[in-house]
Parts: structure tokens; C-alpha cells; sequence
């Protein structure tokens, strides 16, 4: 029976970086994903002329330093994406605006899928990883010093750590029998490639429509954002001409981008909020979605995977150092300190977009009026810039 120190169910952005940080310390894993391994070719097509994908990720820089860390090329974030320089929020019915200096980059994800696949490729790495696609987990039983788990393929492996990083819906969060509290929202996100009459100046903008937020996320051409509108009216703007999504949106953008000039293909994504009760039992442990999935309006999901990831390799490091602490202890060490974050930032979120749903006049009134006063407070604002930098 194959053997490995860790194995980890799930190859998206999260488990690739939880792979490269464990064979870093001379780990030797495995890591599987039931979809097929991503080819650049099927992630995106020409869109506006463009090379560009409308799946985007603002990493903010504790994340960008942690990827660098893992191996990725410090070269690679300027190359591949759009350095944010602030962010600029306001009142779509009201008139309240506030600016934050920001930091950061706006990235496709499958450019960083690419950038972690190609850190794993290096020998060092790829001598220690086994990667397997088209496979997904069917069972799994764990004692005091390993777990067994039944692969979709019939194969049973052993493992000393087992960690599922396979997303929202995750089946090794379901086979450990831990439970989440879930909030479904009527909203979903609808993102595409868009091109504004006026430039971006690398400012990442989100406006608080009375549909739902509308965010420009700024790509490396002076005149293209990625838009993320996350509404109940999704599924209507995804059947609606171009045209007419496009008047729609020029309606929010006017102000700061001018109105929208072209549209590219439009995607539908479903949104809810989920938490895990808890984050580890015996030796398997749960990092990013698949521990915590939150509204994409503060584009914190992602980055709080990595900060899991980065979390989880600290305390197996020490482990290694001082072998008495059993692992769930260690496993139970990183619980204790990422679930606390991951519960504020998700408890923030949802405050957030309670605040600026389709909201009444007089909610509306006092929000605008909190921005305007918010604008004049530069320390509250610094503390924000730097939740939204990853500096919890
Ligand atoms: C519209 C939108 C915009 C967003 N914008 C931002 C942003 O700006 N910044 C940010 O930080 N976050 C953002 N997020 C959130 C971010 O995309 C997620 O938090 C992040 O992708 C989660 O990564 P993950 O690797 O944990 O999970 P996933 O990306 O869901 O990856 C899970 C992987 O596990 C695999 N898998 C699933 N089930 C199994 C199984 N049974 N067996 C084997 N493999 C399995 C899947 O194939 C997949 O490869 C956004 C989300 C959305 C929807």
C-alpha cells in the first residue's frame, strides 16, 4: 500500500499551495483532484482581443509574499497582473464615497494556477509530490497513527496527515462527519471582461447598486477591469444583449470609468456563505472553501486559504522540531488560531453586505453619511487598508 506524510484531496489554488509548502520541508506527499489537470488552453479564450480570463483574485500582499515564499517568481505578479495602488468604494443611491490607499494585485486564476504548478515542476519539489487528476476520495477511516483513504480509482493509500482542501462542497468534510453552518444568499456573481471609455489607474473600484455590489478589478491594460456583480438579477444579466448589460453596468461606472465600450463573455457563479464547525479531527484537517466560503465583496476568500496554509505549515514545522505533542494537538493549534479570523472576517462580510443590500431610505441615509465620515477619519482608515492587506 503507497505511503505518503500527507495527503491532500483538491488541486485548486489552496492545495497546490498547501502542497508546495509541505514538500518544502521534505515532506513526501500525494495530492489529487477529481476534475482534469488544468490546461491554459481550456481556461480561457480571446476575450475583448485579449489573452484574459474573467476569473480574477485580488491577492493582497501578505499572500503575495507567502507565494514567494513557496517558490513562485517575485518577477511573476508584475508580469502576470495589475499592481493595485488603492480602492475606492461608494454609494451607488447615495452620494457617500471612501478611498483607501491599497496594495496588491489583481490576478487571473489560472495564471496563478500556472505560476504554482510551474514552482512544483522544480526537482526538488517534483521528486517529493505525486500529482493525480481525474480522482476523487470515497472513504476514509483514520486510528492514532495514520489514515486510510479509498480513492475513486479502488486504490487504498495511508497517510500520517490528511487535509482537504477540496472546496465548499467538500467530500472530505463530509466523510469526517464535521458539520458547517451555511448561509445560502439569493445572490450570484456574475464576472466578465469589460472595457471602460476612461482608465483604471490601477484602482480597484466597487460601487453598492441597488442590485448588489458592482466591482471593476483592474487588468494590466490601461482600459480593462474584470467586473464582479454579485445580485439576484445574475441569471436575467447573463441572458440579456450586450448592449443592454453593457448600459446597465455604464450606469455605475459612469462616474469614475466612463461608460462601458465592450463586454466580454459572461459567467455565472452561485454565492453563499458556509463555515465548518470545526476545522481538524484526528489526523485530517480542512484549509480554505472547504473549511470556510465567504461573499466574494471584500475579496478576502482566497487569501484567507493562503493564511490557513501558511498557518498549517508553521505549526508542522514545529512539530518536526519538537516531535512530544501528538499531530491532533498540533492540528488543534492551527484550529485555534485560524477559525477565530476566518469567523471575523466571514462575520464582517456578511455585515457588509446586510448593510448595503436593497436597502430602506433611511439605512441608505446613514450609510452615506458613514462613508462621508469615514473618508475624514485617516486612522480608522489605515486600520482598514491594512485588514484589507491581510494584516488581521
Ligand atoms: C466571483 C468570485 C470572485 C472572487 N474573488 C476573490 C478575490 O478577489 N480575492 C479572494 O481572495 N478570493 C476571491 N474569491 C474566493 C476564492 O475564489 C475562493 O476562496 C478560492 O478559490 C478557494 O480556493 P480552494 O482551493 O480552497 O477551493 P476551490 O477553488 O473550490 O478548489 C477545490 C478543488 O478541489 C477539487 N475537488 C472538489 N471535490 C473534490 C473531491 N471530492 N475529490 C477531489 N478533488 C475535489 C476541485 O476540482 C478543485 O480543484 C472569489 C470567489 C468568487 C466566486
Amino acid at each position: 500500500m503507497a505511503q505518503y506524510d500527507f495527503v491532500i484531496a483538491g488541486a485548486g489554488l489552496v492545495g497546490l499551495s498547501a502542497a508546495l509548502a509541505l514538500t518544502r520541508q521534505g515532506l513526501k506527499g500525494l495530492i489529487f483532484d477529481h476534475g482534469t489537470a488544468p490546461r491554459r488552453a481550456s481556461t480561457t479564450t480571446k476575450v475583448l482581443g485579449l489573452d484574459r480570463s474573467p476569473r480574477v483574485s485580488a491577492i493582497n500582499p501578505v499572500s503575495v509574499d507567502f507565494l514567494i515564499q513557496l517558490g513562485v517568481e517575485p518577477t511573476f505578479f508584475d508580469q502576470a497582473g495589475c499592481s493595485v495602488s488603492g480602492m475606492t468604494v461608494w454609494d451607488g443611491d447615495g452620494s457617500g464615497e471612501l478611498s483607501l490607499p491599497s496594495a496588491g494585485y489583481i490576478l487571473e486564476n489560472y495564471r496563478l494556477q500556472d505560476a504554482l504548478s510551474n514552482a512544483i515542476c522544480q526537482p526538488s519539489i517534483a521528486d517529493m509530490l505525486t500529482q493525480q487528476f481525474g480522482v476523487g476520495i470515497v472513504d476514509l477511516q483514520q486510528d492514532d497513527a495514520t489514515v486510510s483513504i479509498t480513492l475513486t480509482t479502488g486504490e487504498t493509500i495511508e497517510s500520517s496527515l490528511l487535509i482537504g482542501a477540496d472546496g465548499s462542497a467538500s467530500r472530505t468534510r463530509d466523510l469526517l462527519g464535521i458539520r458547517s453552518v451555511a448561509w445560502r444568499y439569493d445572490q450570484s456573481a456574475l464576472v466578465c471582461v469589460s472595457e471602460t471609455a476612461l482608465p483604471h489607474q490601477g484602482v480597484a473600484r466597487q460601487s453598492f447598486t441597488s442590485e448588489g455590489p458592482l466591482a471593476f478589478l483592474p487588468l494590466p491594460e490601461p482600459n480593462h477591469s474584470v467586473l464582479v456583480w454579485s445580485s439576484t438579477q445574475a441569471q436575467a444579466q447573463l441572458h440579456c444583449s450586450d448592449k443592454e448589460f453593457s448600459a446597465m453596468v455604464s450606469a455605475h461606472s459612469a462616474r469614475p470609468l466612463g461608460p462601458v465600450t465592450a463586454i466580454g463573455a459572461r459567467a455565472v457563479f452561485p454565492l453563499q456563505q458556509q463555515h465548518a464547525i470545526r476545522y481538524t479531527k484526528g489526523r485530517s484537517v480542512l484549509v480554505g472553501d472547504a473549511a470556510h466560503s465567504i461573499h466574494p465583496l471584500a475579496g478576502q476568500g482566497l487569501n484567507l486559504g493562503f493564511a490557513d496554509v501558511a498557518a498549517l505549515s508553521q505549526v508542522i514545522e514545529n512539530l518536526r522540531l519538537d516531535q512530544r505533542r501528538p499531530l491532533s494537538a498540533v492540528l488543534r493549534r492551527y484550529e485555534a488560531q485560524r477559525r477565530p479570523i476566518n469567523l471575523r472576517m466571514t462575520a464582517a462580510t456578511d455585515l457588509l453586505k446586510r448593510v448595503f443590500d436593497p436597502p430602506s431610505p433611511l439605512l441608505r441615509l446613514a450609510r452615506s453619511t458613514g462613508m462621508r465620515w469615514l473618508q475624514d477619519q485617516p486612522r480608522l482608515k489605515q486600520a482598514l487598508s491594512l485588514a484589507a492587506a491581510g494584516h488581521l
